[in-house]
Protein backbone atom coordinates (compact mmCIF):
# COMPACT_ATOMS: atom_id res chain seq x y z
CA UNK A 1 0.00 0.00 0.00
CA UNK A 2 1.28 3.51 -1.18
CA UNK A 3 0.19 6.38 1.63
CA UNK A 4 0.15 9.99 0.24
CA UNK A 5 0.10 12.74 1.53
CA UNK A 6 -0.34 16.28 0.15
CA UNK A 7 1.57 19.40 1.32
CA UNK A 8 2.26 22.96 -0.26
CA UNK A 9 5.59 23.39 -1.82
CA UNK A 10 7.12 26.81 -1.44
CA UNK A 11 6.88 28.36 -5.13
CA UNK A 12 9.96 29.04 -7.06
CA UNK A 13 10.88 32.03 -9.25
CA UNK A 14 11.77 30.90 -12.95
CA UNK A 15 13.14 33.08 -15.72
CA UNK A 16 11.09 33.12 -19.07
CA UNK A 17 12.14 34.94 -21.93
CA UNK A 18 9.29 37.57 -22.68
CA UNK A 19 10.37 39.30 -25.54
CA UNK A 20 13.63 41.01 -27.24
CA UNK A 21 13.88 44.45 -28.94
CA UNK A 22 16.59 45.45 -31.68
CA UNK A 23 18.67 48.01 -29.62
CA UNK A 24 18.84 50.13 -33.01
CA UNK A 25 15.63 50.40 -34.63
CA UNK A 26 13.04 48.45 -31.81
CA UNK A 27 11.93 45.33 -33.92
CA UNK A 28 10.64 43.17 -31.55
CA UNK A 29 10.63 39.17 -31.74
CA UNK A 30 8.64 37.16 -28.71
CA UNK A 31 10.70 33.84 -30.25
CA UNK A 32 13.09 31.96 -28.32
CA UNK A 33 14.85 28.72 -28.58
CA UNK A 34 14.62 26.37 -25.03
CA UNK A 35 17.97 27.46 -24.73
CA UNK A 36 16.97 31.13 -25.07
CA UNK A 37 18.50 32.27 -28.14
CA UNK A 38 16.52 35.34 -29.81
CA UNK A 39 14.80 33.83 -32.92
CA UNK A 40 13.85 36.86 -35.40
CA UNK A 41 12.18 35.00 -38.00
CA UNK A 42 9.64 33.48 -34.87
CA UNK A 43 9.50 29.96 -36.86
CA UNK A 44 10.31 26.90 -34.63
CA UNK A 45 11.85 24.86 -37.90
CA UNK A 46 14.11 27.39 -39.82
CA UNK A 47 15.94 30.12 -37.17
CA UNK A 48 18.01 33.66 -37.70
CA UNK A 49 20.35 34.13 -34.48
CA UNK A 50 22.35 38.01 -34.63
CA UNK A 51 25.29 37.31 -31.69
CA UNK A 52 26.94 40.63 -31.01
CA UNK A 53 29.04 40.19 -27.77
CA UNK A 54 31.72 40.18 -25.65
CA UNK A 55 33.01 37.78 -23.16
CA UNK A 56 35.54 37.44 -20.54
CA UNK A 57 35.65 35.16 -17.69
CA UNK A 58 37.80 32.56 -15.79
CA UNK A 59 37.60 28.77 -16.28
CA UNK A 60 38.92 26.87 -13.62
CA UNK A 61 37.94 22.88 -13.18
CA UNK A 62 36.43 23.68 -10.04
CA UNK A 63 34.92 26.73 -10.86
CA UNK A 64 33.98 28.74 -13.89
CA UNK A 65 32.92 32.77 -14.22
CA UNK A 66 32.05 35.41 -17.17
CA UNK A 67 30.83 38.73 -17.63
CA UNK A 68 29.01 39.06 -21.32
CA UNK A 69 28.29 42.44 -22.66
CA UNK A 70 25.82 41.49 -25.68
CA UNK A 71 24.54 44.06 -27.87
CA UNK A 72 20.58 42.99 -29.34
CA UNK A 73 20.32 43.48 -32.95
CA UNK A 74 17.50 42.42 -35.36
CA UNK A 75 19.11 40.33 -38.74
CA UNK A 76 18.35 43.97 -40.74
CA UNK A 77 20.66 46.26 -38.56
CA UNK A 78 23.45 43.44 -38.30
CA UNK A 79 23.03 43.47 -42.39
CA UNK A 80 22.27 47.33 -43.15
CA UNK A 81 23.87 48.90 -40.05
CA UNK A 82 27.02 47.01 -38.30
CA UNK A 83 28.52 45.15 -41.55
CA UNK A 84 28.44 48.00 -43.59
CA UNK A 85 29.98 50.23 -40.18
CA UNK A 86 32.74 48.10 -40.04
CA UNK A 87 33.43 47.36 -43.68
CA UNK A 88 33.83 51.58 -43.53
CA UNK A 89 36.89 50.67 -40.37
CA UNK A 90 38.31 48.73 -42.83
CA UNK A 91 37.32 45.49 -41.68
CA UNK A 92 36.71 42.70 -44.59
CA UNK A 93 33.33 40.93 -45.22
CA UNK A 94 31.91 38.70 -42.37
CA UNK A 95 33.42 35.37 -42.24
CA UNK A 96 30.77 33.12 -43.72
CA UNK A 97 30.53 29.34 -43.75
CA UNK A 98 27.92 26.40 -44.34
CA UNK A 99 26.86 23.92 -41.77
CA UNK A 100 24.76 20.74 -42.05
CA UNK A 101 23.74 19.09 -39.54
ZN1 LIG B 1 17.06 46.49 -35.91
Amino acid sequence: MIRTTKRTVPAHEVTEFVSCTCDLCGAKTTSFTSAGEVNWIGDPFNYHFVTVQQQKGTMYPSDNFSRVWSYHLCPTCYRDKLVPFLESQGVGKPAFEEREY
